[in-house]
């Protein structure tokens, strides 16, 4: 049985003035039926972590592919970890496209975070042009196998399956679309994971929120979700997790 996830991705938002958010949510939501997971700027990490106490999970954004060197404003995932962080995502469609990283990297990171102890969240999705050119799930397929380390587990590895032309953009694909990638993105990890690639958890992301969140998380192979705009917002993000 896979626990879902709810996960919440704060990008490039927040300050030490919004962490109210997280007792609220925590408040309202004592014990939730999946785990909780927030990803706050990493200049947050730590301060999330002690609000938590341990009631939500807290988690990096990206994190640098080595442990320690010569790269300025990278963070490595042994500090995300030291930070109090269980969790990182790796692979954002806005990192590949803002920083150019490529599948190759995206692995490299995964593979620190794993090394790191973390809980590395995938991410994978094709734009619309790759959508309106019916290469879905070509796409899809070469992501994962390009960016998901030969390490991955069910404990250690989640994937996240965010179409680009979905993320803040308000628009979702049908609930037919959803179940076609998840159930294909489940076939091809059990086909290279056998057993693991079962229990990996698969979420969906872009434009998840409170009036979509419930037929979202009742598609096959759907796991949870990875929120953007819907998780600054501890009433927000509460209606999606009591939703899961
Ligand atoms: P959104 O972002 O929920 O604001 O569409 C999702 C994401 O990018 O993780």
């Amino acid at each position: 049985m896979r626990k879902k996830l709810a996960a919440g991705n704060w990008k490039m938002n927040g300050l030490k003035s919004n962490l109210g958010e997280v007792s609220a949510l925590t408040e309202a939501h004592p014990s939730p039926a999946c785990d909780v997971l927030l990803c706050p700027p990493a200049t947050l990490i730590g301060a999330m972590a002690e609000a938590a106490g341990g009631k939500l999970a807290v988690g990096g954004q990206d994190c640098h592919m080595n442990e320690s060197g010569a790269h300025t404003g990278d963070i490595s995932a042994q500090m995300i970890a030291d930070a109090g962080g269980s969790y990182v995502i790796v692979g954002h469609s806005e990192r590949r496209a803002d920083h150019h990283e490529s599948d190759l990297i995206v692995r490299a990171k995964a593979e620190a975070a794993i090394g790191a102890g973390l809980i590395a969240v995938i991410c994978v999705g094709e734009t619309e042009a790759q959508r309106d050119g019916e290469q879905t799930l070509d796409v899809i397929g070469e992501q994962l196998a390009g960016s998901v380390p030969d390490g991955a587990t069910a404990a250690n590895c989640v994937i996240a399956y965010e179409p680009v032309w979905a993320i803040g953009t308000g628009r979702t694909p049908t609930l037919e679309q959803i179940a076609e990638v998840h159930d294909f993105m489940r076939n091809t990890l059990v086909a290279r994971f056998a057993d693991a690639g079962n229990g990996m958890r698969l979420l969906y992301g872009g434009s998840v929120k409170p009036s979509n969140a419930e037929e979202i998380f009742a598609t096959s192979n759907v796991d949870g979700a990875l929120v953007g705009g819907a998780s600054l917002k501890a009433s927000d993000f509460g209606a999606i997790i009591a939703a899961l």
